[in-house]
């Protein structure tokens, strides 16, 4: 490849928007410094960041005082400035989340209630023609409309944080096609083993999404969680029905679920989305309704956190199953929000998977989480809203790198 074993100061593991983020704020620190991104795919953002939904989210939902709502509000104000900078394209357009039942407004209200300790400002409680107004189609008892939230081209923004790293120091490198099978600290070296052979690194941070856990367990390090995946499907509307959803559109979220629930959401190109559901994903990195790998689900049933999340979650989980093969089942839920819909306004679309890490006694992790193990820093977890928190998780890694680096 060229590189002869030369030096890194920093190699960073995972070209999606956590890994690029982190580069380019460690590059913009350290402009001199050779910075190198490695990743299996020949193309940034191919998994989590390049097929999620595009939202920038307010802030709104999360645990007041959580790394969540913290780096969400940070991250925010970060993504949007740069966007209007860097010329990426987005717009922050606001949404509603809406309660369609009467059993819902207490939930709304506990929701409207974080946001305001979150620190979001102008949120407003809204019903009846107040709701019409924003979107016509919308069938409501009661919403919180959010001005914050917006839409963005993440993926658009991979490639921009990208160019912006080779830009400040043309010796850094995005190394594409080059998958990263382990680490090494061995005589005073450190680095990685790669698909293409072994690059010598300073300091490395791993940000690998679904591949989280196997990258921060290649020198023997034990970890309490492992990573499950949860795919999750769309739909689009089709052309003769775009009309109908001027933003976003979302639910009341179950308290149960990390998830937000299927919800509308105009992407930047002008499409309309529906989804995603979310159900447990055989293939961590398979997008097809029944992708398979026999080592992520021995993997994932070797785990003791998978057999209880099953348990508890066992009628929520069958249910998100049909309606994962059924389009009846997937309008239905759609038409709690907006009854007008109909069966031939939607089409299939694509599919993304979450990356979640999951504890041995089968809960989720909420939070975002990172480690520090070695010499090197890994984000164990990072689900929505890491897209939108990029670049406040980035401060947060580089934080940790500064203080390592003097202990
Ligand atoms: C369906 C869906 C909808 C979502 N909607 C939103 C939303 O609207 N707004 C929001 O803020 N968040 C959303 N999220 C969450 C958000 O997309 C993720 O939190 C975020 O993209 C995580 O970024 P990442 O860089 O950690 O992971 P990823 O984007 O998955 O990147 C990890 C990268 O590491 C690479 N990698 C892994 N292992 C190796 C290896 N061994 N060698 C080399 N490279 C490796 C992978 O190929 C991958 O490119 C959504 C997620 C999904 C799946």
């Amino acid at each position: 490849m060229g590189y002869s074993s030369s030096d890194f100061d920093l190699g960073v593991i995972g070209a999606g928007v956590v890994g690029l983020a982190t580069a380019y704020k460690y590059q913009l620190k350290n402009p001199t410094h050779r910075v190198a991104v490695f990743e299996k795919e020949a193309a940034v953002s191919m998994h989590q960041t390049g097929r999620n939904s595009g939202v920038i989210h307010s802030g709104i939902y999360y645990k007041p005082g959580s790394f969540k709502a913290k780096n969400c509000m940070d991250g925010r104000e970060q993504l949007v400035a740069f966007a209007k900078e860097h010329k990426v394209k987005h717009d922050v357009c606001g949404k509603v989340i809406v309660a369609t039942k009467d059993e819902e407004i207490p939930l709304l209200e506990s929701i409207l209630a974080r946001g305001i300790e979150n620190g979001l400002t102008d949120l407003e409680m809204i019903e009846g023609q107040a709701i019409l107004d924003i979107e016509p189609f919308v069938n409501g008892k009661k919403a919180i409309y959010v001005p914050q939230t917006g839409i963005i081209d993440f993926k658009g923004l991979c490639e921009k944080l990208a160019e912006l790293i080779t830009t400040i120091n043309p010796d850094s490198r995005i190394v594409l096609s080059t998958e990263v099978i382990k680490e090494f600290d061995e005589g005073g070296k450190s680095g990685i083993i790669t698909s293409r052979g072994t690059f010598y690194l300073n300091r490395r941070i791993f940000c690998a999404g679904l591949q989280a856990d196997r990258m921060a367990t290649t020198l023997g390090n034990k970890l309490d969680v492992a990573i499950v995946g949860f795919r999750g499907d769309y739909y689009e509307l089709a052309d003769h029905a775009r009309h109908k959803v001027k933003n976003l559109i979302y639910p009341v979220p179950d308290p149960a679920f990390p998830f937000l629930g299927v919800h509308f959401t105009r992407m930047t190109d002008g499409s309309i989305e529906c989804g995603p559901n979310a159900v447990f994903s055989f293939k961590r990195e398979g997008y097809s309704k029944t992708a398979f790998s026999t080592k992520d689900t021995l993997d994932a049933l070797r785990f003791p956190g998978t057999t209880k999340l099953f348990k508890k979650h066992m009628a929520k989980g069958l249910d998100e199953y049909k309606r994962a093969f059924s389009k009846k089942r997937f309008l239905t839920a759609l038409n709690e929000l907006m009854p007008s819909l109909t069966m031939d306004e939607l089409v299939p679309g694509r599919s993304g998977v979450r990356a979640q890490a999951l504890k041995k006694d089968g809960t989720l992790v909420d939070d975002f989480y990172i480690e520090e193990l070695h010499n090197s820093i890994h984000v164990i977890n990072a689900p929505s809203p890491a897209a939108t928190a990029g670049l406040a998780i980035a401060d947060e890694i580089l934080l940790r790198l500064e203080r390592s680096k003097s202990q």
